[in-house]
C-alpha cells in the first residue's frame, strides 16, 4: 500500500499537547490576520488538511471541537470519513456516561481538495460537504450527473489557476465566469465559490498578488448574472501562506502541516 506511506509514518513524536499548541496558534494567527483586515475571527474557517496527519491525530483534533477536515485523495478519503465517524459515534455514546467536557463534535464536515477523477465522483461525493477542486465542464458534467441521478443538491469550488503556470491545475482566470454560466444551467450543481493554490514561494508576502487577483475575480463573480448569495466561499492559503491569504480576504484555508507537521521529515 505505498500511497499510504504519509499516513504511516506521521510525525511520531507529535503528543495530544503539541497538537492542541499547533492548533490555537494556527488559530490565533487565523484571527489576528482577520482583524488586520477588518474581519471576525469567526468569518475564516480552517479546513484542517489531514494528508499528513496519522488517524489519531485526526481524532486528537475532533477531541478539541474541530470539525472541518480535508484530504486530497479520494481514496484517503474513504478511509478516514468512516473511521472519523465511527469514533465520534463511539465517544457520543460513552460520552454521555463518563467525561462531562466532551468538546468534540457529532459529525466532521469533510472536504475534498484534491484533483477529483471522474470514475471517483460517486465514491467521494457521499463522504463529503464540499468540493473545492472543480477545474474543468467534464468534471462539473459528471458531478451534475451523480446529482441529477440520486437526488442531491452538490455544492463546489471552482479552482483557478490564477499564475497561469502550466503545471498547476485549475481553469484559467478567463475561463471562470464561462464555466460560472455552464454551472448555472445545472440544477444539481451550485457553485459556491473560488480556491487557489498560490505558488510556493520562500516569502509568503510574494504570494499577496495571486491572493489579490483571486479576490478580485471573486468580486466579479458575485456581480454576475450567474450566481447568488450562495457564492460567498474563497478558499485560499496554506501553511506557508495562509496568514497573508486572509489578509487578502480568504474565508477558508486550508492548512496541513502547521498543525500536523510534515510527515515525519521534521
Ligand atoms: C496539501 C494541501 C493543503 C495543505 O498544505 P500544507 O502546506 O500542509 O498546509 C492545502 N490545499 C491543498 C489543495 C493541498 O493539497
Amino acid at each position: 500500500m505505498p500511497r499510504m506511506t504519509a499516513s504511516r509514518t506521521a510525525n511520531k513524536s507529535a503528543t495530544p499537547a503539541k497538537l492542541k499548541e499547533a492548533y490555537r496558534a494556527v488559530q490565533d494567527r487565523i484571527a489576528e490576520a482577520a482583524l488586520r483586515s477588518g474581519r471576525n475571527a469567526d468569518d475564516v474557517v480552517m479546513v484542517a488538511v489531514t494528508k499528513y496527519a496519522a488517524m489519531d491525530q485526526v481524532r486528537q483534533l475532533a477531541d478539541l471541537g474541530h470539525m472541518d477536515f480535508g484530504e486530497s485523495q479520494a481514496q484517503q478519503m474513504q478511509q478516514r470519513v468512516p473511521q472519523l465517524e465511527e469514533y465520534l459515534g463511539r465517544k457520543k455514546t460513552l460520552g454521555n456516561a463518563s467525561s462531562k467536557d466532551d468538546s468534540a463534535p457529532e459529525r466532521a464536515r469533510w472536504h475534498m481538495i484534491g484533483h477529483l477523477q471522474r470514475n471517483k465522483v460517486k465514491h467521494v461525493v457521499p463522504l463529503v460537504n464540499l468540493i473545492h477542486s472543480v477545474d474543468s465542464l467534464r468534471l462539473a458534467e459528471e458531478l451534475h450527473g451523480y446529482g441529477a441521478k440520486n437526488d442531491l443538491d452538490i455544492d463546489v469550488l471552482l479552482q483557478v489557476n490564477v499564475s497561469g503556470e502550466t503545471t498547476k491545475s485549475g481553469v484559467l482566470a478567463p475561463a471562470v465566469v464561462h464555466l460560472l454560466e455552464q454551472i448555472d444551467s445545472m440544477m444539481h450543481l451550485r457553485c459556491r465559490g473560488l480556491m487557489t493554490m498560490a505558488p510556493h514561494h520562500e516569502d509568503p508576502k510574494d504570494c499577496r498578488p495571486v491572493f489579490a487577483r483571486l479576490r478580485e475575480l471573486f468580486e466579479d463573480c458575485k456581480t454576475s448574472e450567474w450566481t447568488d448569495d450562495s457564492f460567498n466561499i474563497l478558499s485560499m492559503g496554506m501553511t506557508n501562506d495562509y496568514e497573508v491569504a486572509v489578509e487578502e480576504g480568504a474565508n477558508v484555508v486550508r492548512v496541513g502541516r502547521a498543525l500536523f507537521g510534515d510527515g515525519g521529515s521534521a
